[in-house]
């Protein structure tokens, strides 16, 4: 009934070995696209899953126009996911279905004997975890306060949208020496503070908090039979004071289920709804979470919401005009200009007219 990390465990490797499919097939459509020649692989939605703003401006756009952008549809889609999750099992997205939750789970389980776990006091904590809500707070407010629908709709059909998960991919193929010294400082900082981009810094995880204050389940203890042993407070990820709650309200709570799996007194802790004999298992946790983003995925693949629909030719004309795709460096130059369209072939042209000055 305790058990939580082993069904935790495999939805992080499921969802991680997801990640790395849908990584290797969007690698293959873009290469082809590269140097100018059609992919024979079709685009995998779920890579949208990493453009948390092209999300909040779908979500914006529609909440004013009523429709869903065609570029990126999938990207609200996955937000509308990360919502859901959290309303049912607090911030159960990070720990049972972010890959970079797992990520920074195996760099602090992972570390080099000699860094020690390193405690930041209470104010300075309280100071940095506000980090996330702050980075959160300027998204919210440009977006959904500072744009209105023709600025949305603007951004949507700009190239630069249109490639945003291209750059996205670039920025780990084709890594700038800054880029790689800032993951490698936030790896160092995951070895000596656990969670640090979760804890701190990233504002999915600050959303996924505040909507998680609505969730019914939350870990509660049975006063009457808690020993005051403490194992729960140091089995907690994220510090919470459990032996002191009846109910953990924190906006910091994964509903991991580890504290419950440290708790030595049967029917003690647990994630549980209010209600009498309302314990939710680590099993239920695990078939909610793919229950809504497998079927989640599932319905808005048959309601036409999961496919964006920008075709090949537009991908090419967008690359083009982020510089994604250099002419000089295009080996079969009458390829390129047969897959190009109009507006496609306009751009080309104008690039060979201009060429952008070599550093
Ligand atoms: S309170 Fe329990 S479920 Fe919540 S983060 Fe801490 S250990 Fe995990
Ligand atoms: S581990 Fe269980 S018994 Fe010990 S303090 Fe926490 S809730 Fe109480």
């Amino acid at each position: 009934m305790k058990k939580y990390t082993p069904f935790r465990q495999a939805c992080q490797i499921l969802f991680l070995i997801t990640c790395l499919l849908i990584g290797y097939e969007f690698y293959q459509f873009v290469t082809p696209l590269e140097q100018g020649t059609l992919p024979r692989v079709s685009r995998p939605p779920g890579v949208e899953a990493f453009l948390p703003i092209s999300a909040l401006v779908s979500l914006k756009y529609f909440l004013v126009t009523g429709i869903i952008n065609q570029v990126h549809p999938s990207a609200l889609v996955i937000l509308c996911l990360v919502l859901i999750t959290a309303l049912g099992v607090k911030k159960g997205f990070c720990s049972w279905v972010c890959p970079v939750g797992f990520l920074s789970e195996l760099l602090w389980r992972l570390r080099p004997g000699q860094l020690k776990r390193v405690v930041i006091p209470g104010i300075a904590d309280w100071g940095l975890r506000s980090l996330k809500y702050f980075i959160l707070l300027f998204f919210l407010f440009t977006i959904l306060w500072q744009m209105n629908s023709a600025a949305l709709g603007q951004f949507i059909h700009s190239a630069y949208h249109i490639v945003a998960d291209i750059k996205m991919l670039r920025f780990f193929t084709h890594m700038s020496g800054t880029a790689a010294a800032v993951l490698a400082g936030l790896v160092v900082l995951s070895f000596i503070f656990p969670y640090f981009w979760c804890r701190y810094l990233c504002p999915y995880g600050a959303l996924a908090g505040l909507i998680s204050f609505l969730s019914p389940v939350k870990v509660r203890r049975n006063a009457s039979s808690c020993t005051d042993c403490g194992r729960c407070n140091r089995a907690c990820p994220s510090r919470i004071r459990i032996s002191r709650a009846a109910v953990v309200r924190s906006d910091e709570c994964f509903g991991c289920g580890r504290c419950a799996e440290a708790c030595p007194e049967p029917d003690t802790l647990a994630l549980s709804l209010p209600v009498r004999s309302g314990k939710v298992p680590g099993a239920a946790v695990a078939g909610f979470v793919l229950i809504v983003f497998l079927g989640g995925s599932l319905l808005a693949r048959t309601a036409g919401i999961w496919h964006n629909q920008v075709p090949d030719r537009v991908y090419l004309a967008a690359m083009l005009e982020t510089d994604l795709i250099e002419p000089d460096r295009i080996k079969n130059m009458d390829e390129l200009i047969q897959n190009l369209d109009r507006r496609g072939k306009r751009i080309l042209m104008m690039k060979m007219m201009n060429p952008p000055e070599k550093q």
